[in-house]
């Protein structure tokens, strides 16, 4: 009994000890996609957000990317529980739990939840190729040649892919375009300019830039509402606006570590993300990008975990629907 209780003391005590020194090397943000995507980019800026607050550490993004974002998860999920490799990811967690029936990793069991970071709207965008220059114009254009295009995304289960189907079936087109899996949206973004692939609809994270800068034709937005306050999305319609009823797709990320980090560590993983979340330059610099950090109960771990675990229900619930999986 003695024993028991000297070796429980112990176990608190090298915990803690431990969470002093944290962190004492470099932490890595696992990200599910390519570099210079959207994801990548809220990953980056989080990063540095995040430098700070945790005394000055180093914080390095290594993408993994690859099936959907699914190879990344299943590497967090089984890396060390020591609060070194984290995972920065989006609507995926919730929706491969779904479309995936074997996946590795389980969402809700296999992760400390650390909070979320931001919701992201999505954007239907087209190459500077199509001859259409406005929503209404874009839509006739697919609706009459939809089966000779390209639809690019970043693998079945990523939000790229997700917005796509859904705009499909809402406009019910005859002929579906052909979809083409990319690593991420950042290399299917180069493809898109240079107009070997058609359309694609992806996180304002990766499209504003592009848009301002005439390089891809924007076309409208996925949100409910309009995007009034960002200087480049403005005037883009919603899809509900075009006629396509109930149509709303946000994008959301969310910070994780592997299920059995010890608990003063994922503290101060979230007080760092906290501060983060509260950094004038990061909301300056993700509201440029047209995402909006998180200021609601969703920043708190338990919250996080409420709103993902909700999300696994809702989306199960379309995908099952549907009946496609993706294995
Ligand atoms: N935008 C991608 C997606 O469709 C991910 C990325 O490349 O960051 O999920």
């Amino acid at each position: 009994m003695k024993k028991a209780l000297a070796f429980a003391l112990t176990a608190v005590v090298s915990a803690g000890a431990f969470a002093q020194g944290y962190p004492a090397k470099p932490i890595t943000f696992v990200v599910p996609f390519a570099a210079g995507g959207p994801t990548d980019t809220v990953a980056r800026q989080l990063a540095e957000a995040m430098r700070k607050p945790l005394g000055d550490a180093t914080i390095i993004v290594e993408n993994a990317a690859g099936a959907g974002g699914t190879i990344a998860g299943t590497k967090v999920a089984r890396a060390n529980p020591d609060g070194y490799t984290l995972l920065v990811w989006h609507i995926g967690m919730a929706s491969t739990a779904g479309l995936y029936r074997k996946l590795q990793f389980k969402a809700l069991e296999d992760f400390e939840y650390l909070g979320m970071i931001n919701d992201v709207p999505m954007t239907l965008i087209g190459s500077p190729k199509l001859p259409a220059n406005t929503y209404r114009d874009f839509e006739n254009y697919i609706r009459a040649n939809g089966g000779k295009l390209n639809l690019a995304h970043a693998g079945l289960g990523s939000a790229s892919h997700l917005c796509g189907l859904m705009w499909q079936s809402a406009v019910k087109l005859d002929k579906a375009m052909t979809t083409i899996a990319y690593r991420g949206t950042g290399p299917a973004m180069n493809d898109l300019i240079g107009g070997q692939v058609d359309v694609m609809c992806d996180q304002t994270t990766n499209t504003v830039a592009q848009i301002e800068a005439g390089r891809v034709k924007g076309f409208a937005v996925t949100t409910a509402k309009p995007l009034s306050n960002n200087k480049v999305l403005k005037d883009y319609p919603t899809l509900q606006e075009m006629g396509l009823k109930d149509f709303n797709l946000t994008i959301w990320h969310g910070l994780y570590a592997p299920k059995g980090t010890p608990a003063d560590v994922t503290k101060k993983l979230n007080d760092a993300l906290l501060v983060a979340l509260k950094d004038p330059d990061f909301i300056k610099k993700q509201e440029a990008l047209g995402a909006a950090v998180v200021t609601d109960k969703r920043m708190t771990p338990a919250g996080h975990k409420a709103f993902v675990a909700d999300q696994i229900t809702k989306l199960k619930t379309v995908i099952d629907a549907a009946g496609q999986f993706a294995d």
